[in-house]
């Protein structure tokens, strides 16, 4: 199967309607020529294939496909959520300044720099509507994440994907795709192929853009990252053209809540607060999320959980004589030596034995299956059947 990310087909276009036929059409024809038509972009987007969360006839599958918190939420979280249920008759308060202040007050950044999110996915897209249209170029790397190209295509920008190297960003080949047209380039870092770059390389990065165009660094899993050369990247964020995308769905385990946020410029917070729905971020979400960022002792829990699986993970999958890709996040990329056909055997293999798992063929990456790092039972029970599928080494 070609990888669908990579796809950019010319949308369809209605058929020329022949001048000699219009005397003789018939109203239902005028009618359906006349209906609403979608903005050049909206067709080119490939609709988007979500991680799987069921198989038909079993009830409880082990889901390691959307690279969820293994810990579930904060139970501070959830009691703020249900205690939420009282006030759900009142608007949520449009600038979510006691959201902000929580979360400003966690990592150290001004609230008047904090915009937040249905998600951080809003926020990807906001910025795309603030900053990219038609003509321009959106740029990000070949695996960064699925929702850039969506981004550029909502706007009607065009989208460009520059090469990895090893599914790492590789910035020399980011730099060497940048045109006078880039308007903004999205590093997804870490990645999700799960490496990461090092901060000097972020550096490196945004010294070789020219001052206007926009660094959008995504930070979705900055969280579970220990690398010391590591940073979300908040301190580039001063110079007033890079922005720094965070989320409460992951290490958080809020990702059913939708809620992210951003640390940027504060010319950038005031286009994305006019272009946002007022109301954006609901009351519940307003709630968990000043709870989630209160309970730090739950997230150094999934923390330590992470750094205790992910790396035993890894090893019960080079055991096996398969290709993991290095990992700083919650998840692990594994490369199957007998390439697409093996990861789809493995896949439909898992899948009949309620395992769930993410194929990779929407970034292109059909020879690879991403596995969550879940709970510990879970993680067993997969490794358990992968091993079957594979049979005695
Ligand atoms: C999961 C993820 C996000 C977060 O999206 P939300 O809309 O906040 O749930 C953003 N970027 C990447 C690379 C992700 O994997």
């Amino acid at each position: 199967m070609r990888p669908s990310l990579l796809l950019y087909s010319p949308p369809a276009q209605a058929p020329a309607k022949s001048k000699h036929m219009s005397a003789r059409t018939n109203h239902q024809q005028d009618a359906s020529a006349a209906l609403p038509q979608p903005r050049p972009g909206a067709l080119r987007i490939p609709p988007y294939v979500a991680g799987r969360s069921s198989v038909p006839g079993i009830a409880k599958p082990i889901k390691l496909s959307s690279n969820e918190s293994a810990l579930g939420s904060s139970p501070k979280a959830v009691a703020a959520y249900q205690e939420a249920a009282a006030n759900l008759h009142r608007y949520p308060d449009s600038g979510a300044t006691a959201l902000r202040a929580a979360i400003a007050a966690c990592h150290g950044v001004a609230a008047a720099n904090i915009v937040c999110g249905d998600g951080s996915d809003e926020i990807l897209h906001l910025l795309g509507l603030g900053y990219a249209g038609a003509g321009d170029e959106v740029l990000y790397t070949g695996h960064g994440f699925v929702v850039y190209p969506m981004v550029a295509h909502a706007v009607g920008a065009t989208p460009v994907a520059a090469p990895e190297r090893e599914c790492t960003v590789d910035v020399d080949a980011l730099l060497a795709k940048v045109t006078a047209r880039t308007k903004i380039v999205f590093v997804a870092n870490p990645n999700s192929t799960g490496t990461y770059i090092p901060t000097a390389d972020v550096a490196r990065l945004r010294a070789g853009l020219s001052a206007g165009v926009l660094l959008v660094l995504d930070a979705a899993y900055a969280e579970y990252v220990d690398a010391a050369d590591y940073t979300a990247g908040d301190q580039f964020v001063a110079a007033g053209n890079t922005v720094v995308t965070r989320t409460f769905s992951k290490a958080y385990g809020l990702a059913g809540l939708r809620l992210g946020w951003c640390n940027c410029p504060a010319a950038i917070a005031d286009v994305l607060n006019r272009l946002r729905a007022p109301f954006n971020v609901t009351v519940p979400a307003q709630a968990a999320g000043i709870a989630a960022v209160g309970d730090q002792d739950f997230l150094a829990t999934v923390r330590e959980h992470n750094s205790q699986w992910r790396p035993w993970l890894v090893q019960q999958l080079r055991g096996f004589g398969l290709h993991p890709f290095p990992s700083v996040t919650n998840f692990v990329l594994v490369r199957f030596p007998g390439g697409a056909a093996q990861a789809d055997g493995a896949n439909a293999f898992l899948t009949a034995r309620g395992i769930l798992v993410r194929d990779m063929k929407a970034y292109g990456l059909g020879e690879c299956l991403r596995i969550t790092v879940g709970r510990e039972d879970e993680l067993r029970a997969m490794v358990q059947s992968l091993g079957e599928f594979l049979g005695p080494a």
